[in-house]
């Protein structure tokens, strides 16, 4: 058995639900939670649940938004008073950001953006794509402990049968330091719906959608089936959509349960951050389009015609 901390954020009241996954496949581990601030008791009774046994709340000045060196020294500093043999996050753009400057800190080694892992007798094993996808390799980590594993979100998937821990929750007086780069203000983008990384269902057009105002008929088929609407660099760079809608691999790397690519060619550069969505269902006009290469279900046809009845039929069915 291993002693493991997992860094946790939070969307609003609620966990991420990949550190639930995380917490999931540890089962059997000594598992305790760090998190930066207050943590709301419906966030500790669900990372109880999944089998936290302590949960570590740092706090201190200058800790109010996530910056780079402040979360790093403070998790340096609480991780060095501590015996964890590992320390894992969700690979989100925080983990990604924050858990190389902290592997880079204790001269550890680190596994990133890892898919799939198992403990075996307390040891970590994984699996983490490599150019950009296309290939998969398996990865252990020696050299001083504690090891740093980034893992993806959606990738392993909610246990249905969590052992609990017991969830203690136990305050740390926590000292950013001299922090040189401050988030002064912090922007909401227009939408509410969860960020692709974390959805479970994404519907994402590409440059056959023509216009920004023609996305509606993605949204409107988002809006029924509680999905996240994404789309390709060619809808993005043509101004249809944000920067943070692009999926791919100079966008956002997703692996949701379901991905609905409506015109989208299946460039390899779009695959690189959905091929491990799943169930791929592509909608596309030309039959040789790369995308149904990877599809498990591929519709020939308009999308112009065949979003709307999609929105329709699952509107019938769902109501
Ligand atoms: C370094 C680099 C990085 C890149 N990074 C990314 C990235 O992160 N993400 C990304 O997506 N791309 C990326 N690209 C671009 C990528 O190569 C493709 O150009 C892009 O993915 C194409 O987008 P698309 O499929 O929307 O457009 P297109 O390739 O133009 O395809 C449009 C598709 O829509 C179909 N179509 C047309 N009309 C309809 C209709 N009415 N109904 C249904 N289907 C229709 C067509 O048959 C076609 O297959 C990158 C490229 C480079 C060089």
């Amino acid at each position: 058995m291993s002693n493991i901390l997992v860094f946790t954020e939070t969307t609003g009241t609620k966990v991420k639900s990949v550190t639930l996954e995380i917490l999931g496949r540890l089962a059997g581990q000594n598992i305790e939670v760090a998190t930066v601030g207050e943590l709301s008791s419906e966030a500790t009774a669900e990372l109880a649940k999944y089998g936290a046994q302590k949960i570590h709340c740092l706090k201190g000045a200058g800790l109010e938004n996530y910056s780079p060196e402040g979360y790093a020294k403070v998790l340096k500093d609480f991780i060095s008073t501590q015996n964890y043999d590992y320390v894992f996050a969700g690979s989100t753009s925080t983990g990604k950001d924050l858990f190389p400057r902290l592997a880079g800190m204790f001269q550890a080694g680190m596994a990133s953006e890892v898919i799939n892992f198992t403990m075996d007798g307390g040891a970590f094993a994984g699996t983490r794509p490599l150019f950009a996808g296309k290939c998969l390799a398996k990865v252990e980590i020696t050299g001083p402990k504690p090891h740093f594993v980034t893992v993806r979100p959606n990738a392993l998937g909610l246990t249905d049968s969590p052992t609990a821990g017991a969830g203690t929750k136990v305050d740390v007086a926590a000292d950013a330091g001299a922090i040189r780069a401050l988030v002064k203000e912090i922007i909401k983008g227009a939408s509410e719906k969860l960020d692709l990384t974390e959805a479970n269902i994404i519907v994402s057009g590409g440059r056959s959608l023509k216009s920004a105002e023609n996305f509606k008929i993605l949204d409107d088929l988002a809006n029924v089936i509680g999905a996240t609407v994404g789309a390709s660099r060619a809808a993005v760079d043509s101004g249809f959509a944000p920067h943070a809608m692009q999926v791919g691999q100079t966008g956002k790397t997703v692996a949701p349960t379901l991905y609905i690519a409506c015109g989208i060619s299946g460039a390899i550069q779009h695959l690189a951050g959905m091929r491990t969505s799943k169930v791929i269902v592509a909608i596309n006009t030309d039959p040789d389009a790369p995308i149904f290469t990877r599809a498990d279900y591929g519709i020939v046809g308009d999308l112009f015609k065949i979003v709307p009845i999609m929105t329709e039929e699952f509107k019938k069915l769902l109501s």
